[in-house]
């Protein structure tokens, strides 16, 4: 199945700035992918419409088999809260709430109970290895740590498609690197995760790159079996 599918995508800014230029691409569900390219290529554009953030100028982009055009704004933030996860170059992190609770609040639209989602936060937290800060404020961790919380936050509703733009740049490259672990971690427990990046070495350690360039995207192969190593 197809989690992501772009067909004919084009966005044009005010100012006529062609951001995207007729996109076609597909993301299998399980894939752990990169869109790679320079800055200003599109990249974020893209990342946006997969999200669900913004709409296409023209064309379709279908997530989870949903035209997103034909959905309500209702239905996308259930799309969006349902399946999705986010994590940014800049952490996001709630300042002054503790790890615990700012990866509960990531299950904040579920209906759980608050007692539930900090006990589903804690399991999270564990699983980016940190169980052991579940106090700690955002002040009081490393920027590797606060993007682990913010990792945890993103799947702690188990979304089927993580979506990391810059994950680790604003990391130094030991921190980076336990990121970029945990992405895996998580693309190996059957997470479909994409990664924006515009650093060359990140997108070689994805077995598929899409390269981005004046709003076209290069796709690289989509099977499964094409048994590229990382
Ligand atoms: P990247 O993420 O690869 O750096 P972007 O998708 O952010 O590229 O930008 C692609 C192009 O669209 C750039 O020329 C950028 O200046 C322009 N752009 C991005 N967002 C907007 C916006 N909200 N309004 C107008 N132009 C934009």
């Amino acid at each position: 199945m197809n989690i992501v599918e772009l067909a004919g995508v084009s966005k044009v800014y005010a100012g006529n700035v062609h951001a995207l230029r007729g996109v076609d691409l597909t993301i299998a569900a399980g894939e752990l992918v990169a869109i790679v390219g320079p800055s200003g290529s599109g990249k974020s554009t893209m990342l946006q419409l997969i999200g669900t953030l913004d709409r296409p100028t023209t064309g379709t982009v279908r997530i989870a088999g949903y035209d997103v055009a034909a959905l309500s704004d209702r239905e996308l933030s259930a799309l969006r809260s349902r399946r999705l996860g986010f994590v940014f170059q800049q952490f996001h992190l709630a300042p002054g709430v503790p790890a615990l609770d700012n990866v509960a609040d990531g299950l904040l639209y579920s209906g759980l109970p608050l007692r539930v989602r900090r006990a589903r936060a804690a399991v999270a937290l564990e699983r980016v290895g940190l169980g052991h800060r579940l106090r700690h404020r955002p002040h009081q961790l490393s920027g590797g740590e606060q993007q682990r919380v913010a990792v945890a936050r993103a799947v702690v509703g188990d979304p089927p498609l993580l979506l990391a733009d810059e994950p680790t740049g604003n990391l130094d490259s030991a921190s980076g690197a336990e990121v970029l672990r945990i992405l895996s971690d998580l693309h190996e427990a059957g997470t479909t995760v994409v990664v924006i990046t515009h650093d060359a070495e990140i997108a070689a350690w994805c077995p598929r790159q899409i390269r981005v360039r004046d709003g076209r995207a290069l796709s690289g192969s989509s099977d499964l079996s094409d048994g590229v190593t990382r």
